[in-house]
């Protein structure tokens, strides 16, 4: 197995399909980007096969099946058939209807692809193999709904499922994904063969451990909750003499998730209140969670944040420049001249063919898609009666933080 200096640096290459730009994805690597040590975590859109035999999530299986056969589903690929034969005369006998049937990518048709894609990566970039190794974000279901597997075959590659139904059971969707790209490299070093993993790996019981995949996934935020390695898996992490400051930026990493993860319980008690803070995304400060809006949004909602009393959309070219300053800022795109910014500013203000209206409507509902699952999104809205001032209710009680 490969060791780690206590010089050395360790590259994470996180790569996602081209165009995908999840905001949870985003969320995640803006969580585990936060600690230093000798990791780094670098994110790729890169173009990646799909797999053929795909089918759309339609179901949320709330297990993962057949946790047994872990070694059998990842080990050689003779030992996959048989074992699959197995399963299917098994399932022919008693003729009851697999409820997993509709998952499509098969295990070795996905460590197949896996495999290629990290192969491609690294021919491509030339990135130094040794010292790195690549996560892949899939979004297709695999056949016995793995959310994350650890890289175990000495080719570099692990995966995370970025839209595993673990994802849909939390209210942030992206702890696990954070949690489970944090703990990766670790994995690598200290358990990183399939023999050693399924030795460690904790799947009948749910004891909130770093290599806890208890197969009842409603309990995967137990670990989310204690951000433990527990003795036996500390245990060989010392033995094989992983650096104490990648033990370190790990454990930071974890404690920072269980943080969002108590404050994310706190929302959903209704002891705390969502707190937004406006930069180049609107974040909820206490989870970490990205509402992704659009330059223009992002202008509107700051200019409303910033007059709690309300603004009337008919008064609302009184504030020209202020709204061009705030577009100036969040947009990034270069290749926009400043007539080209002008323009798109003053059709805003003046609700030129119903813009600001339909901007102010389009950022409610994602701010509303965004929030409702840890709390009411009415008061972080920009609303009011026709004809009246309209206003951000949380912008009155300081909800709402700059922080570009
Ligand atoms: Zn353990």
């Amino acid at each position: 197995m490969r060791t780690l200096n206590d010089m050395e640096t360790f590259t994470v290459h996180v790569l996602e399909a081209r165009g995908k730009n999840s905001p949870v994805v985003q969320a995640a690597l803006n969580l585990v980007q936060l600690s230093d040590g000798p990791v780094e975590f670098r994110y790729h859109e890169w173009t990646m096969p799909e797999p053929k035999d795909a089918l759309p999530i339609d179901v949320i299986p709330k297990k993962i099946k057949d946790p047994y056969r872990f070694k059998a589903n990842w080990g050689p690929l003779l030992k996959i058939e048989e074992s699959r034969s197995e399963v299917n005369l098994a399932s022919e006998k008693k003729l009851v209807p697999d409820p997993y049937s509709w998952i499509s990518e098969d295990n070795s048709e996905l460590k197949r692809r896996l495999e290629w894609i990290a192969d491609d990566f690294y021919a491509a970039t030339g990135a130094d193999r040794q010292h790195s190794m690549v996560v892949v974000l899939t979004t297709e279901n695999n056949e016995n709904n793995y959310f994350a597997v650890p890289d175990l075959f000495g080719k570099q590659w692990s995966f995370i499922q970025s839209n595993h139904p673990v994802t849909r059971l939390m209210a942030a969707p992206h702890l696990p994904i954070a949690y489970e790209l944090l703990a990766m490299p670790l994995r690598h070093f200290a358990f990183g063969d399939l023999e050693t993993f399924t030795n460690y790996l904790h799947i009948n019981e749910s004891i909130g451990c770093l290599n806890d995949f208890f197969a009842n996934l409603r309990e995967m935020d137990r670990k989310l909750k204690s951000a433990d390695i527990c003795d036996r898996c500390l245990g060989r992490i010392r033995a094989v003499g992983v650096p104490y400051a990648l033990l370190r930026q790990t454990q930071e990493g974890l404690e920072r998730i269980r943080v969002y993860q108590q404050n994310l319980r706190n929302l959903l008690n209704d002891f705390e209140l969502p707190k937004l803070e406006l930069g180049y995304h609107l974040k909820i400060s206490n989870t970490g969670s990205l509402i992704q809006l659009a330059p223009k949004q992002l202008a509107v909602y700051a200019l409303f944040a910033e007059h709690p009393e309300g603004i009337r959309i008919s008064h609302v070219p009184d504030h020209l420049n202020r709204l061009d300053y705030w577009y100036r800022k969040f947009n990034t795109r270069s290749s926009d001249d400043s007539e080209t910014i002008d323009r798109t500013v003053r059709s805003l203000a003046f609700n030129d063919a119903d813009d600001l209206s339909q901007t102010i409507s389009k950022l409610n509902r994602k701010i509303r898609a965004s929030m409702s699952q840890v709390s009411s999104a009415e008061p972080y809205l920009i609303q009011g009666p026709n004809g009246e001032a309209k206003k951000i209710a949380a912008a009155a009680s300081n909800l709402i933080n700059f922080a570009p």
